[in-house]
């Protein structure tokens, strides 16, 4: 797109295989400040190994990562300590309350009034009340809440997101997408990865289509559709179902075809 100013996510040519499997075909992807990005498949495609690479979690098998300037292979570890992640179902520590957790993510990121910070983020989750249960004894949703708690309450420059809001209701999906776009309107830049296309729809402002590790489009939704008629989910399972065709007739006719 010719831009000058340097992107706060940049891959160049990144790739993951596990093994002889390729998860992630190579790859350039590019996202600016004040972006709403989102990735978009189905279960496999590799969307949290795209997330897990950009994050400093997997070391890629080629390419280059720069996130905030930070080389994502070389300093994983500042690279963290400078951006928010929510790992998909992953859950805050047994042992601790989330008071105890979200004090101690609090006191880490050199949160001056990190008590009240963590009061503000208990009270609008609604987690007053399981404010000193053991997160072993929440629920998926409640746990997942601490999660976002952790994430949202230093209001990181950068946010990634990895299927988000799977455990919460309704109610507390709205608040979060609101909190979400407040946060990009604010100045703030989100990564997230989903197979939640309604989200897409709502709150990206550009996005990637993958699966089996390929990008199949990218752009903003209106660019993806080929049509106004159609619809996002329609061009997801046009993309996606088109796909899925490829790879049963590869396997029928046994075509060898390059990457
Ligand atoms: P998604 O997040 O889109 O559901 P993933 O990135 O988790 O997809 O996985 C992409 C592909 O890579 C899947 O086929 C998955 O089975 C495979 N995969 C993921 N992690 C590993 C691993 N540690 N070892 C081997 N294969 C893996």
């Amino acid at each position: 797109m010719g831009d000058t100013i340097t992107p706060l996510v940049k891959a160049v040519d990144m790739a993951k295989k596990y093994g002889d499997f390729i998860a992630l075909h190579p790859l350039n992807v590019e996202v600016h400040s004040g972006e709403f990005f989102g990735v978009f498949g189905p279960n496999g495609a590799g969307k949290s190994t795209f997330i897990k690479l950009l994050t400093g979690q997997l070391k890629p098998s080629k390419g280059l990562i720069e996130v905030l300037g930070i080389n994502a292979v070389g300093d994983p570890q500042k690279l963290k300590a400078n951006i928010g992640i929510v790992p998909e179902s992953e859950s805050p520590p047994s042992f601790l309350t989330p008071v105890e957790f979200l004090e101690f993510v609090a006191k880490l990121r050199n949160i001056h009034d990190y008590k009240s910070e963590v009061e503000f983020w208990l009270d609008w989750f609604g987690l007053e009340e399981k404010r000193n249960t053991m997160c072993k004894d929440l629920s998926k949703g409640q746990r997942q809440k601490v999660m976002l708690s952790a994430a949202f309450i230093h209001k990181p420059k950068l946010l990634f997101l990895d299927e988000p809001f799977a455990n919460l209701d309704p109610i507390y999906q709205r608040k979060c997408r609101q909190w979400l776009l407040d946060h990009v309107k604010q100045g703030g830049t989100i990564f997230l990865c989903s197979h939640v296309l309604e989200m897409a729809e709502r709150m990206c402002n550009r996005m990637a289509i993958i699966n089996d590790g390929k990008v199949l489009a990218a752009g903003s939704v209106s660019e993806l559709k080929i049509s106004k008629e159609e619809t996002l989910e329609d061009v997801f399972i046009r993309l996606v179902g088109r796909s899925i065709e490829d790879v049963e007739r590869i396997n029928e006719e046994g075509i060898s075809e390059e990457e």
